[in-house]
């Protein structure tokens, strides 16, 4: 089994010191109970939970797989009985609205919670997760009604959600949807249609699930303009709240896959089922965003929970492994060889494996303030500001993150040598399920084309002034601090080419999309690169001031970690930068039919 325990202290670390959870979130109107005890209180609660009911759970859970019998769907063993604990101890609705059942808490609480559920057990997680997004859309999007009817139930877990776009001629392009939805007299509509890849379409630990479907009404105009969005819940609701009849959706087959194999994968088949449009006819689309972009930082975090899980588990194996010796002398001669901790290759995955995940981790928690502050803050534009930087750094959060939860855990994998090749460890069932991060709620290609389409010219830029700005005040701020010289430098470099890439991107991508296209991928890496250093130095400025009692072993190798990323990872952004102003040339110079 793999090793883990849930990251307290540095949880702890990037929350309150680096991002001043308690000024910054507990201070917001509606968060007066979610102080920083109360932060510490779930932190040590979710940790004890995830550990002692997931963790076990999750190589048997893959092993095992879920089972479809007659329509009906089976989750493995002791996946009912956690997902009861669950839902009991008042998981579902940490962070919704109370006027719905839920506990109010921050968002921030439930990206906490998240992480370290996809490090015990990402299968599970997916069920809450996809409800937990249904729910965040169903109460921006729905009618007053809607939300009684649904809300309290997605909020206390009995009811979960799922999200229907995919069909097997369209994936990335929704605007080709085929599903279609007949308005039938009563004011309802008719669904039918295949939907496929539905996680959590089908399952056995709720009593009820509601679909949210992207369909197209008769008179829709085509492309993505004509898409509309449905409730289409598994059992209608009678009038007064209670489960009726069986609507017309069955699950007509599990996909066999290469991860995440005890989440549930359904093909969904509608036929005439009863739904109710959510919001106006034909803009489901720009409701459904409001979920997928939850949900893409979401899937951001199951990156970052595989990778500490092998990070952690990685540690655990090289100490313990004897494998030659040190190559300045044996480090233990009482023993037969030495551990291979001592090997500089060794180390130097380990410390690649430590930088990206601590990294990913002060990454996707200053978005997750953000968020609130984006909800909660009294301040129209300081609310404007927080939401403009979580629409901006919400591709990197996917794509970075996603990318670091396989890459750490192949690096798990190596350092395991084939002992982490074989299952019994549990180290491939690590990149088996990170493998799919990187492809599911928008690819990472497409996440890189969200940031350099949409994000870096939304609203002449503003987006992304939320970014330069604090890193050009830091950098104005530190430029003659000789303690942090050693990160200021090396940011003030990489930020300088991030600047250059993206007036170059600005100026060619404007005339020729093709060029932005072929820049993308390389752009978002150069882009994360440039948050992570800009994270790293004030992790480095915050570590030196020692600021919240924790042993000084942990501020030394903070700032240990953050000069290893500084020398030995981000050199990594020139070869970026090399890259992206080769332009489309090389890229495309060989016509579709030449490969
Ligand atoms: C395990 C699993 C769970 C899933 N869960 C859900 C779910 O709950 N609900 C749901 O609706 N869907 C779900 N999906 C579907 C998932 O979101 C899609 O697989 C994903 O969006 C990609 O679509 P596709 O597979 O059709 O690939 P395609 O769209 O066919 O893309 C293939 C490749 O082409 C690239 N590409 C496509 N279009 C462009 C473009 N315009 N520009 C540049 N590159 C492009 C892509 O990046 C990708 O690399 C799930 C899939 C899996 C495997």
């Amino acid at each position: 089994m793999v090793t883990y325990s849930a990251p307290l202290d540095d949880l702890r670390f990037v929350l309150r010191d680096l991002h001043d959870y308690g000024g910054r979130v507990a201070a917001l109107p509606g968060c007066e109970e979610a102080t920083v005890d109360l932060l510490d209180a779930v932190l040590e609660e979710a940790a004890r939970f995830c550990e002692n009911e997931l963790l076990p759970l999750n190589q048997p859970g893959d092993a095992a797989g879920c089972s479809l019998e007659n329509g009906v769907v089976r989750t493995p063993d002791g996946f009912k009985e956690a997902y009861r604990a669950f839902r009991e101890g008042g998981w579902t609705g940490l962070a919704c609205n109370p006027e719905y059942g839920g506990q109010g808490l921050p968002k921030t609480l439930q990206f906490l919670v998240s992480e370290i559920i996809c490090s015990t057990n990402l299968s599970f997680g997916v069920y809450p997760g996809l409800s937990h997004g249904a729910y965040h859309l169903l109460e921006r999007c729905a009618s007053d009604e809607q939300k009684a009817t649904f809300l309290p139930n997605l909020a206390n877990g009995t009811w979960s959600g799922t999200m229907c776009l995919t069909e097997p001629q369209c994936g990335t392009d929704l605007g080709l949807v085929r599903t279609k939805a007949e308005p039938a007299e009563d004011g309802t509509y008719k669904i039918t249609g295949t939907k496929i890849f539905i996680s959590a379409g089908e399952h056995d630990l709720t009593d009820n699930i509601v679909h949210l479907v992207l369909a197209k009404l008769p008179d829709a105009p085509p492309g993505i303009k004509g898409i509309s969005l449905f409730i289409v819940p598994k059992f209608l609701v009678d009038a007064d709240g209670g489960l009726g009849a069986r609507n017309g959706v069955v699950c007509g087959g599990l996909e066999d896959k290469m991860g995440i194999k005890a989440s549930a994968t359904c093909v969904l088949n509608f036929d005439a089922a009863e739904g109710t449009l959510v919001g106006a006819r034909h803009s489901g689309l720009r409701a459904m965003f409001t979920m997928m972009n939850m949900a893409r930082l979401t899937v951001g975090l199951q990156g970052l929970g595989l990778a500490e899980t092998a990070y952690q588990s990685a540690v655990a194996y090289a100490r313990e492994r004897l494998q030659g010796r040190a190559l300045s002398g044996p480090a233990h001669p009482d023993k037969p060889a030495d551990p291979i901790i001592v090997h500089p290759g060794v180390r130097g995955d380990l410390m690649t494996m430590r930088a990206l995940t601590e990294g990913a981790r002060a990454l996707a928690f200053w978005v997750a303030l953000e968020l609130d502050r984006a909800e909660r803050h009294p301040d129209p534009l300081e609310r404007q500001a927080a939401d403009d930087l979580v629409a901006l750094l919400t591709p990197l959060v996917k794509a970075a993150l996603t990318d670091i939860g396989f890459d750490v855990a192949n690096l798990g994998v190596q350092i395991f040598g084939g002992h982490g090749y074989i299952r019994d460890n549990g180290m491939e069932q690590l990149v088996r399920d990170a493998r799919i991060a990187q492809i599911y709620e928008g690819t990472n290609g497409i996440q890189a084309l969200d940031l350099v389409g949409r994000k870096l010219v939304q609203d002449y830029g503003r987006p992304l002034r939320r970014f330069f700005h604090p890193v050009r005040e830091f950098l104005e701020a530190n430029q003659t601090n000789p303690e942090l010289a050693e990160f200021v430098q090396p940011l003030a470099k990489v930020f300088g080419r991030l600047q250059r890439a993206t007036l170059w991107l600005a100026q060619k991508g404007l005339s020729d999309p093709e060029e932005a296209g072929a820049a993308a991928g390389d752009y978002l890496r150069l882009f994360s690169h440039t948050a992570f250093a800009y994270l790293w130095a004030r992790t480095a400025e915050v570590s030196f001031a020692r600021a919240d009692g924790l042993a000084p072993e942990f501020y030394d190798a903070k700032l240990a970690t953050a000069r290893f990323f500084m020398q030995r990872i981000l050199p990594q952004s020139s070869g970026l930068f090399a890259a992206i102003m080769a332009g489309k040339g090389p890229t495309m110079a060989l016509d579709a039919e030449a490969f």
